[in-house]
């Protein structure tokens, strides 16, 4: 078995928290050499750049060609880029996560001091950025723009409030109804005219398939379409798990439940095929917890209908957190990076 993948690994759940200077930036940094090695995986550390699908040869970054038997894609998400919108190179992007890691960089810098930020799009994770901006001394005005008629429309109507509460409380100024055709460097402009200065503008418009998806011709923005086996619906030695598989049998959130979850059916299908046996299925459970980390010591626990707003919510987020981390932040003698974190809460 053989890895393809860049050093290290960045876990997107601590992701608003390390953008926002509250946990450092190693917290959710997984050093995938030291990982390899004390799994006895082999690993190939560049990124995918291009398939042949008939030799069955992986083309990576730095121009090898690695071939394989079976092959199964696991290359995350970006931010989905809105038909008609213009955005500029400058604005930073939720994701890949390398993207939002400047983030802090960049409000640290004493030249952007007080800066105003502007975020696009007012989902979970706009939102939690948000929240978490809002408390920094080293920003000044923080905005959300949503082109729809609310803020958090996936929430339960309870959480929506509580959550537009916390926000106005923070003195975030939240525009809905204002749909944003272009992002310049300087500033927003919207379908109406109306035009929003700032010195740093974040995208957070959803999340889609990385455009590699397309370019190998194994599916398209909504990812890899796959079987309940995790399998391509057409080719049995490819696989696609996590963000960028659109399991068509029903529509999967882009959260990273799915993609912990399909990690031990695919090893599970990878062992089974090789011993001729019927292959396992992905079963999507119907609700999942995620809790919104809103800063200075505030989480947002929601669950299906359920939800709860408090220090708790997020106590639990970082117990959840930290023992997931904790089995893979495995320390390379030869390195520094990959050290588990302690939360202050
Ligand atoms: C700010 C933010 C906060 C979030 N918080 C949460 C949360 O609290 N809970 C939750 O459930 N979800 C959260 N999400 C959603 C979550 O990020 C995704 O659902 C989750 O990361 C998907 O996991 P994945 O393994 O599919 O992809 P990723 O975690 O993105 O991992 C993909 C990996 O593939 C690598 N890669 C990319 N391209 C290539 C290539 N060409 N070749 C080789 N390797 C490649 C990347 O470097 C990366 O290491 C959040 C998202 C964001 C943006």
């Amino acid at each position: 078995m053989q890895l393809l993948s860049p050093p290290f690994f960045h876990y997107s759940a601590v992701a608003s928290a390390t953008a926002a200077g509250v946990l450092p930036q190693e917290a959710g940094r997984i050093d995938v050499r030291a990982l390899a090695r004390a799994s006895g995986v082999e690993l190939y550390e560049a990124t995918l750049v291009r398939l042949d699908l008939d030799a069955r040869i992986a083309v990576t970054s730095d121009g090898a060609a690695l071939s394989y038997d079976v092959l199964s894609l696991n290359i995350g998400s970006v931010v989905a880029a809105v038909p008609g919108m213009r955005v500029d190179p400058t604005a930073v992007t939720v994701k890949p996560l390398s993207g939002l890691a400047e983030l802090d960089e960049r409000l640290r810098d004493p030249a952007r001091l007080g800066a105003d930020v502007t975020i696009v799009g007012g989902g979970a994770t706009g939102l939690e950025l948000a929240a978490h901006l809002a408390v920094r001394r080293d920003v000044g005005r923080v905005r959300v723009v949503e082109s729809g008629r609310d803020v958090g429309a996936g929430l339960p109507p309870g959480a929506r409030r509580r959550l537009n509460r916390l926000l106005a409380q923070r003195g975030v100024e939240v525009r809905t109804r204002c749909a944003v055709t272009d992002v310049r460097e300087r500033r927003v402009v919207c379908a109406d005219g109306t035009e929003i200065s700032h010195d740093v503008a974040l995208m957070a418009t959803g999340l889609s398939a990385p455009p590699l998806i397309t370019e190998l011709g194994l599916g398209d923005e909504h990812g890899v379409p796959v079987r309940d086996t995790l399998q391509h619906i057409d080719l049995d030695e490819i696989y696609a798990v996590g963000d960028c598989a659109h399991f068509t049998s029903q529509a999967l959130p882009r959260i990273g439940v799915h993609g912990v979850r399909q990690g031990p059916v695919l090893l599970r299908s990878l062992l089974d095929r090789r011993r001729g046996r019927p292959l396992p299925v992905y079963e999507p459970r119907r609700h999942a917890l995620s809790v919104l980390d809103l800063g200075e010591g505030v989480g947002l626990a929601v669950r299906g209908r359920w939800w709860w707003c408090g220090a708790s919510a997020l106590r639990l987020k970082r117990r959840i957190d930290r023992r997931w981390l904790a089995q893979y932040q495995v320390v390379d003698p030869g390195r520094s990076a990959g050290r588990q974190w302690v939360s202050p809460s």
